[in-house]
């Protein structure tokens, strides 16, 4: 099956290509301009932007399995919707339980995501313990397409001591793989809780209180300390303020290799929703929080500058009834985490290209190429060149409509983007060559495949 894309704006690795693409199969077979019809089914992209499937660094599907506080979308429904986005590939995070072998978690997440995932998938597997055992389980993860990491520096049931952060710096450095950091200092979380708790102040609007950018910036420049010490190239995930990417602009010039994540909600909400009436902020409690007008600013400007290298979502949907309201009267209790992966394409062009911040190649770099180099699975995916896989979005950057809840494919009764006007959405996805969105809509659902993934490729 041959499928020839005419007349596109190509969005190349080295930019911007009026071209023709044909895939075969499930790869881009040719690229030029002007390709010979043959027996290729043609799509026509005149006036449309073509990017290399996007792929999306951080979700949580079913999440808190088996729990009253289970994420709302489970991978069929949110693998869908990614899908529906333009997202052919989803980075999610393996957990293994207290004391148990990564192995445990690689199988448990296989036996979720195998055969249930519409987009393509890979795991990063999170440390919560270290010891010997866990330490000579790293070359099996490689072995097995898992070659990035995560640690938290926040939340009891979680988190890692500086010792065990450092020691695992260094196992996986050696791997040639990455690991990404949840910063957050922990026990100043904890405390500020337990102060505002004590002050009866049990409202959403305390949410932000007990997330300030100083508990961020804190855990940034010490989780940059331990890398320098450990002599490893890491990673931030879902940077949310200025003070914690003034620390990684610190390291940087320090010649560190740092590479920072941040979510559309932190280019496009602010803090200011926690004050909504009632407990309608508890829709957009996430960790870090939303913030001041002045950090989205900051971290866009970053973006601009290319100091930003990924935006994931941090995809983590709970139902508002009545997974959210367990936190009705304590916000402290409120499940973190909001929904976005389906938005995320839609939101960075009307927002960053759109707008002018930034430029359709810039976009591409976020989304698919860097993800995929530093994920290790470049140029397989994240570019539109010959050889690479079929993954690609045909995206229509004059349609114009509106995020609501009731049109999402996410299987969650809200969106934190309510309401918002789009300029601009994936319009046809390939995946693996085949046809998988349509006008908007996914027609094929499934065909996800597990990405044996290889080393980290750093460009820093
Ligand atoms: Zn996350």
């Amino acid at each position: 099956m041959s499928i020839l894309i005419q007349n596109g704006t190509l969005i190349c690795p080295q930019g911007p290509v009026q071209a023709d693409l044909r895939v075969e199969g499930d790869k881009i077979v040719q690229l030029g301009p002007n390709l010979p019809v043959g027996d290729s089914r043609v799509l026509n992209a005149a006036g449309k932007l073509v990017f290399p499937g996007f792929i999306d660094t951080h979700t949580h599907f079913e999440m808190n399995k088996g729990t009253v506080r289970e994420t709302a979308d489970n991978w069929a429904t949110g693998t869908r919707a990614a899908l529906a986005g333009g997202t052919t590939c989803v980075l999610d995070f393996a957990e293994p339980g207290r004391g148990c072998s990564l192995q445990s978690a690689l199988d448990e997440w296989h036996r979720r995501a195998d055969g249930h995932a519409s987009c393509h998938y890979g795991f990063h597997m999170t440390i919560k313990d270290w010891d010997p055992r866990i330490l000579d389980e790293l070359p099996r993860m490689t072995a097995q397409g898992v070659t990035s990491y995560k640690v938290y520096l926040a939340y009891a049931n979680i988190r890692v001591s500086d010792g065990v952060a450092y020691e695992a710096l260094k196992a996986v450095g050696a791997e040639g793989g990455v690991i990404g950091c949840h910063c957050e200092n922990g026990d100043l979380i904890d405390r500020a809780i337990a102060e505002l708790r004590d002050a009866g102040r049990l409202s959403p609007a305390s949410h932000p209180l007990s997330h300030t950018p100083a508990m961020e910036a804190e855990a940034v420049t010490r989780w940059l300390a331990l890398a320098e010490q450990a002599g490893a190239p890491v990673n931030v995930v879902h940077l949310s303020t200025a003070r914690g990417l003034e620390a990684a602009r610190a390291a940087r010039a320090r010649g560190q290799k740092v590479y920072l994540e941040t979510c559309p909600q932190y280019l496009t909400l602010t803090e200011e929703n926690y004050q909504l009436p009632g407990f309608e902020g508890a829709k957009y409690v996430c960790a870090p929080p939303l913030r001041p007008r002045s950090d989205v600013d900051a971290l866009w400007a970053a973006v601009e500058r290319g100091e930003i290298d990924t935006v994931g979502t941090d995809h983590c949907s709970f139902n508002f009834h009545p997974t959210k309201e367990l936190g009705r009267d304590d916000f402290s209790a409120i499940p973190g985490g909001i929904p976005g992966t389906e938005h995320r394409s839609a939101l960075m062009y009307t927002y960053g290209v759109k707008s002018g911040r930034i430029t359709p190649h810039q976009m591409m770099r976020l989304l698919a190429e860097q993800p995929a180099r530093l994920f290790g699975m470049f140029p397989q995916k994240g570019a539109l060149a010959v050889g690479s896989d079929a993954d690609i979005v045909i995206f229509d950057p004059d349609s114009t409509w509106r995020i609501t809840a009731e049109t999402q494919y996410q299987n969650v009764d809200y969106t934190p983007y309510e309401g918002m006007e789009m300029a601009g959405r994936a319009d046809t996805v390939l995946l693996s060559g085949e046809t998988a969105v349509e006008s908007g809509r996914v027609v094929l659902e499934n065909r996800g495949r597990y990405v044996s993934r290889g080393p980290a490729q750093f460009w820093r």
